[in-house]
């Protein structure tokens, strides 16, 4: 089946970028959100993101209309789902408002459409045990923010076919973006690698090993990692990276990856990083 029409369910950080991409690929876009002001605020930031492309000469004035031109925006997810070839939902973290959307795109969507999900951290597989396709169901991890970052992880199910996996990684290339096959298990590879990281980080702080400031700057000069990890962590949001580090402890079920009690409790007094303002820094 040609792909033609996309649909991407959550109008937030991930989804109008990821709107974006596609649309400027050329793409017929729709955008659902329940929230229509989110769903405006969405169209408002690719807007922005596209005039700072047309300010560095990236793209052209009239490159500019032609991508918001293909996208459409509604807030009806039923009759959104019917007309799409891609699906690619990228709402809230919340297993059961996952398996809602996905038991909707079930009973919807044409035969023969992909059903993705954008989560950083839930089962692709439990997200497919929960339709009648789990052949067609697959992760196509984005990262932020999307018109930027290169990485794409797919990501196979159990269950998820060869073919919905060879249609899901060619897409990947012609957005101009780097796929890379992961299978699933627990925090995929993005965040397996990564949070136990940055949990390690906030031990050394927590144990007085040595200061936020001091931490990322170790790991900027002495590993060129490009931001340090508590930078990273405020940016995240502490409450994502402690989401993230209880499903791989109870997914994985080794104490290696127990949260450490710092980050335990920062979240509990309400210090998430950049978005309340405080977290290892103050914004
Ligand atoms: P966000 O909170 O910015 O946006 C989520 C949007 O989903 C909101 O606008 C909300 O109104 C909408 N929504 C909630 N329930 C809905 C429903 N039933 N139907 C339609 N819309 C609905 O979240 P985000 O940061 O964009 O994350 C979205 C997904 O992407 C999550 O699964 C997250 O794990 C994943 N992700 C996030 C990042 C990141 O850096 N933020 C990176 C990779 C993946």
């Amino acid at each position: 089946m040609e792909i033609q029409n996309i649909l991407v369910i959550g109008a937030g950080t991930m989804g109008n970028g990821i709107a974006h991409v596609f649309a400027q690929t050329g793409y017929n876009v729709t955008l659902v959100d329940l929230d229509g002001d989110r769903l405006q605020g969405g169209i408002g930031t690719i807007a922005k993101n596209l005039d700072r492309q047309v300010k560095k000469e990236a793209i052209t004035e009239a490159d500019k209309e032609a991508t918001l031109g293909r996208i459409q925006a509604s807030t009806d997810l039923v009759t959104s789902a019917m007309g799409a070839d891609l699906i690619i939902e990228a709402a809230t973290e919340n297993p059961a408002i996952k398996a809602e959307i996905f038991r909707t795109l079930d009973a919807n969507a044409k035969e023969g459409a992909i059903l993705a999900t954008n989560t950083s951290s839930i089962s692709i597989t439990q997200i497919a045990g929960g339709t009648k396709r789990p052949d067609k169901v697959i992760g196509m991890h984005f990262f932020n923010p999307v018109p930027v970052m290169k990485l794409v992880e797919i990501i196979r199910g159990l269950a998820t076919s060869d073919e919905t996996y060879a249609a899901v990684h060619q897409l990947s290339e012609k957005l101009g973006k780097t796929p890379v096959e992961v299978h699933d298990y627990p925090g995929f590879v993005s965040n397996r690698v990564l949070m136990p990281m940055i949990n390690e980080a906030i031990y050394c702080v927590m144990e007085g090993v040595a200061t936020p400031e001091s931490v990322d700057t170790v790991m900027k000069l002495g590993m060129a990692h490009p931001m340090g990890p508590l930078t990273l962590a405020d940016f995240i949001g502490l409450d994502v990276c402690l989401a993230i580090m209880e499903v791989l402890h109870k997914g994985l079920g080794d104490d290696k990856y127990r949260p450490c009690p710092l980050l335990r409790k920062m979240v509990a007094a309400g210090h998430l990083g950049r978005k309340s303002g405080k977290g290892f820094y103050q914004y």
